[in-house]
């Protein structure tokens, strides 16, 4: 696969990943699509330390963009104050070489992998909660993120609620970040696999599991789901 010398990237979420992704695939000369419905908050700030106290009431897409311009790559951002679901994903991301995940809703994450699936869409689905996260990173053709978690948790503890640590954003986002482009420029190495940062208090490395594709999965093998479970 070739590698287009400036992909574009669309980015789900503005907010404690969607920071730090923004920041360095801008730098690294990537375009970005970002996307998030929600305003910023000042609760955020401890972790989304791309917004100022100012920001906070705006769009969080708008302000990430905002703060883009301000480090001179206002050409390589733009905004979109929409959730990424069925009815605007196409618009949000169908013309980016690459997807990628850093929401803090499981229901868009599985979203994200399903969408990038169906369109042939290489993608990365970040995730981070306390003190660690993963990195999911997948192409047509390798495991899914819905092999690996074939629906949304129902006890799933939201960012809000556990909270998250702000390096630990920092931390997951610039791994994402660093997943991306590496499928941008034609290396999917690592798609079909999770990297796993347990807890930054403790001694730590990326941990790296790789899957293969679950003979169940409604995403990877749809027709075959649809026979087995005929609604
Ligand atoms: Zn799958």
């Amino acid at each position: 696969m070739s590698a287009p010398a400036s992909p574009t990237i669309a980015v789900v979420g503005a907010g404690g990943l969607g920071g730090p992704l923004v920041w360095a695939l801008t730098a690294a000369g990537a375009r970005v699509v970002v996307c998030d419905p929600d305003v910023v908050e000042l609760s955020n700030l401890q972790r989304q330390v791309q917004f100022a106290t100012a920001d906070v009431g705006r769009a969080k897409a708008a302000a990430l963009a905002d703060e883009a311009a301000r480090r001179g790559v206002a050409d390589r951002v733009r905004a979109i104050a929409a959730r990424f679901d069925a009815t605007t994903a196409d618009a949000i991301a169908g013309a980016a070489d690459v997807v990628v995940d850093g929401s803090d809703s499981p229901a868009t994450k599985l979203l994200v992998g399903d969408w990038a699936i169906a369109r042939g869409r290489r993608h990365v689905v970040a995730g981070v909660l306390r003190w660690g996260g993963t990195v999911f990173s997948g192409a047509p053709g390798a495991a899914c993120f819905r092999c690996l978690f074939e629906d949304e948790p129902d006890d799933a503890p939201s960012c809000a609620d556990a909270g998250v640590v702000g390096a630990a954003c920092a931390v997951i986002g610039g791994l994402a970040a660093r997943a991306a482009l590496a499928l941008a420029r034609g290396d999917a190495g690592d798609a079909g696999s999770i990297l796993v940062v347990e807890d930054l208090r403790r001694p730590w490395a990326p941990r790296r599991a790789r899957f293969g594709r679950r003979s169940g999965c409604r995403t990877c093998f749809p027709q075959v789901a649809t026979d087995a479970h005929p609604s």
